[in-house]
């Protein structure tokens, strides 16, 4: 007996389909062109049994072997036969049912193949009309969607009861792969069949609707674009009609031209050239567009060949050096060698210019003589606070609102290639997460890389290497160590009285006059007045409260004169007031009388030399010391290490040899929150804890400066003359200097040094000897607090170590 399975095998012949598949119950008309494939036709209109329809894999292969095949077809039936015009056959099949092909019986010269035949593996006729509802809901959508289906497919799709065979005819009648179409071939499970089904439907009525989103926008976009042309070309042609004269040339044109013309190196000019090319394409208002436009500007307006004529004349240079600034002579002298070092070299690869100096010195004004003097533009930035590497380098141009950096904005305004470039206020640099600005810096500063400079705005390199530049700042301490290394640096402590006041006759008083439309017939400063001016009205290193305050008087001359009050204003020392209000300062009144307790330290900040008083106050308590007045931790230190001197002195001071275990010693240097740091004040907080400890008051017309060691030797300080300076000022004459530091001495110009007392010291002890009195000597006594005070010292005490 035969098994069921060979009753069902029947051999027939294959036709191997490309980019089509043929499924059950349907009817469909095909061209057959290669030679396996008419010989199959012909053999199975020879044998009147059938045809089976097998889909390629791949429609690529033009003579597939069996594996190239799917196994999985449809047998069907030859309806018609007929030679198409292009010599190949044109056959109408119609699809019976599945087969599966189980073996090739021959493949010459056409595949005869071994078929079995597969059944559905249907559903109950409840499940099958849900199927059909969901199937038809589901087309009827895709119909809508994608719209390409005619109107009578729906219908005749509409008729079939037979979910197996809707899902055939459905899958038939949609534009998706083969191998999606196989699939449901392949399924026989009905159910599974319309399930897969459905994926198919739902995945494709999302991708019509995607295009149909896509479709609309494109079209929109284009009618916009054409509608901009069309308005576009009716200005123009409007222009024209009024007679407009820039209608020829288009923005992109004008661009072209101003590059050409700003003389762009290579790189730039490729740069800029094809961003004016990306500019074109563009639409007008793209906000993109905006963006390259202000490249492009940027570009066009740096001055890449714009170079001044150096005027190195040292003679010339000497008398506008001199002409400008009153003293300064090694300033002067350094800055002549220097500019007669570029005269001879071309381009030198020396260090960078740093003026060093208090507020108001003349750094400024210096740097803009040099300008004149080589006949070279002058541009200047602040470099105080900047913390971003951006603000020197740029910001790329991704980011909105993006701008070249502080150098190459500089370089704009300067309109040359080659201008003297003051960078103030070096020493202020912050660094932070945003990058070091100090390592930017150096790259700018840097002759063997500056020819090359790339601001991340700009995106090309630009040549800073003829560029001069020079850098200010109040102290060289603060300046980040690889820059410094770079500089050579210039200092200028501040000017004496008597140097002020020869600037401001010569330079201020004319200067003012002349900017306030004045001149010396209107107005007349006595030099009496000039000094009461300095004296009572700035305590500054430089001059540039001076010259502000001559520039109020100048105002209320002016004022007077042209209302007709006065026809000339002279100045005396009386009735200076009159002019500038209440004197701010009291000469020579740092401190009026000898006290317990309070000694003057001489010190350096950054607005120059400046004499400050240390306060001490004793307590009784437990051996704390507590030190106030924004202290750093190195002018602290000095603190202890006065202590420990003080405590190995007890015998010598009078005092009880664990004295300290039962006082509190708070130590204060006022002066308006100011930072202070360092060791010089090391003696002045010695002396004021052994004048509170014993009662002896401090001199008041004494003021001190001195690093202090455990065992009382006194240690030499830095900026003698600025301090030197500072007391003379502030009308103090006998100074305690640090024996080292007598050489330093020289710097202080001799008419003041003439003036001074100066006492120097090695040890502690010398500086006790001097600077404290016999305690019938102070003017105000100070006992020994009572205890409200004692508990109110406490409390600020305790203030202040909470915080
Ligand atoms: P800085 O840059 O050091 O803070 P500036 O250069 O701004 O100081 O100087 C302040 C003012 O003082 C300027 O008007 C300057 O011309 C003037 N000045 C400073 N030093 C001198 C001097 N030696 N001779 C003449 N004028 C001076």
């Amino acid at each position: 007996m035969k098994s069921s399975k060979e009753e069902t095998q029947k051999s027939y012949p294959l036709l191997s389909l490309r980019n089509i598949l043929v499924f059950p119950k349907s009817t469909i008309s095909l061209e057959v062109g290669r030679a396996r494939s008419v010989k199959a036709v012909e053999l199975a209109q020879a044998s009147g049994m059938g045809l089976v329809l097998c889909s390629q894999k791949d429609t690529e292969i033009a003579e597939p072997s069996p594996e190239h095949i799917y196994t999985v077809g449809t047998l069907g039936l030859i309806k018609e036969v007929a030679k198409s015009v292009s010599g190949n056959l044109r056959i109408v099949v119609e699809g019976l049912r599945r087969v599966k092909v189980t073996s090739y019986l021959t493949s010459d010269p056409a595949f005869v193949v071994s078929v079995e035949e597969l059944e559905d593996v249907g559903v109950g006729r409840q499940e099958a009309d849900m199927l059909i509802k969901a199937l038809m809901e589901q087309y009827e959508e895709y119909v809508r969607v994608t719209r390409n289906v005619p109107a009578e497919t729906l219908i005749s799709i509409a008729a079939i009861r037979d979910p197996g065979h809707l899902c055939d005819t459905i899958a038939a009648h949609i534009p998706v792969s083969i191998a999606e179409k196989q699939q449901i071939l392949e399924t026989l499970e009905v159910r599974e069949r319309a399930e897969k089904l459905l994926d198919v439907l739902e995945k494709e009525i999302e991708l019509a609707g995607l295009e149909k989103r896509i479709n609309l926008r494109v079209k929109k976009q284009i009618e916009k674009s054409q509608r901009e042309y069309w308005l576009r070309e009716q200005m123009k042609a409007i222009q024209k009609e009024l007679g407009d004269k820039d209608d020829s040339i288009s923005e992109a044109e004008e661009f072209r031209q101003k590059i050409e013309k700003a003389g762009l190196t290579g790189e730039a000019r490729e740069k800029a050239l094809r961003e004016v090319d990306r500019l074109e394409k563009m639409p007008q208002a793209a906000a993109e567009a905006v963006v390259v436009r202000t490249y492009l500007e940027w570009l066009v307006s740096l001055p890449w060949n714009v170079l001044t004529e150096d005027n190195i004349d040292i003679n010339r240079a000497q008398a506008i050096l001199d002409e400008d600034h009153y003293g300064l002579r090694e300033v002067k002298e350094r800055i002549i060698e220097y500019l007669a070092i570029r005269k001879l070299v071309d381009k030198p690869r020396g260090p960078i210019l740093c003026f060093v100096g208090p507020p108001g010195v003349g750094k400024t004004s210096l740097a803009k003589s040099i300008a004149r003097a080589l006949g070279r533009k002058f541009v200047r930035i602040s470099l105080g606070g900047v913390r971003d590497e951006a603000e020197i380098r740029g910001h790329r141009r991704t980011y909105i609102g993006a701008l070249p950096g502080r150098i190459i904005q500089g370089i704009r305004t300067a309109g040359s290639r080659n201008p003297v470039f003051l960078m103030d206020e070096i020493d202020k640099l912050a660094s932070d997460f945003r990058g070091d600005p100090a390592a930017a810096l150096l790259e700018v500063l840097d002759p063997e890389q500056n020819h090359t400079f790339s601001d991340h705005y700009l995106e090309v390199p630009f040549d800073l290497s003829r560029v001069m530049f020079i850098t200010t700042a109040n102290s060289s301490y603060t300046i980040p160590r690889p820059l410094l290394d770079r500089m050579e640096v210039i200092t200028i402590p501040g000017y004496t009285e008597e140097e002020k006041i020869e600037i401001g006759t010569h330079f201020l008083i004319p200067k003012e006059l002349k900017e306030h439309g004045l001149d010396s017939s209107h107005l007349s400063i006595r030099k009496e007045a000039l000094r009461e001016i300095i004296r009572a009205y700035t305590r500054e290193a430089g001059v540039r409260n001076l010259e502000r305050q001559i520039a109020t008087i100048c105002r209320k001359t002016a004022r007077d004169l042209v209302s007709g009050k006065r026809q000339r204003v002279t100045i005396t020392p009386k009735n200076i007031e009159k002019y500038l209000g209440i004197p701010r300062f009291h000469y020579g009144q740092v401190e009026k009388e000898n006290q317990v307790g309070v000694a003057l330290a001489l010190a350096v900040t950054d607005v120059g030399g400046d004499v400050m008083a240390c306060e001490v106050s004793v307590v009784k308590g437990k051996g704390r010391l507590t030190m106030t007045g924004q202290l750093g931790d190195v002018m602290k230190e000095s603190g202890q290490a006065a202590m420990s001197y003080l405590r190995s002195r007890s015998a010598d001071l009078g005092l009880p040899e664990d004295f300290y275990e039962n006082v509190d010693i708070h130590v204060h240097v006022p002066e308006g929150a100011i930072p202070k740091d360092g060791p010089s004040a090391g003696i002045t907080i010695a002396c004021a804890i052994a004048s509170a400890l014993t009662n002896r008051p401090v001199r008041h017309d004494v003021a001190m400066t001195g690093e202090i060691t455990l065992r009382g030797r006194v240690l030499p300080i830095g900026g003698v003359k600025e301090k030197v300076l500072a007391a003379h000022r502030a009308g103090i004459f006998n100074i305690i200097l640090p024996r080292e530091n007598k050489k330093d001495l020289e710097e202080v110009p001799p008419n003041i040094r003439e003036e001074l007392t100066v006492t120097f010291v090695d040890h502690m002890d010398q500086v006790l000897a001097a600077a404290l009195c016999d305690p019938e000597d102070r003017n105000e006594i100070n006992t020994l607090p009572c205890v409200d005070q004692l508990k109110a010292a406490q409390d600020v005490a305790m203030d202040q170590m909470s915080q």
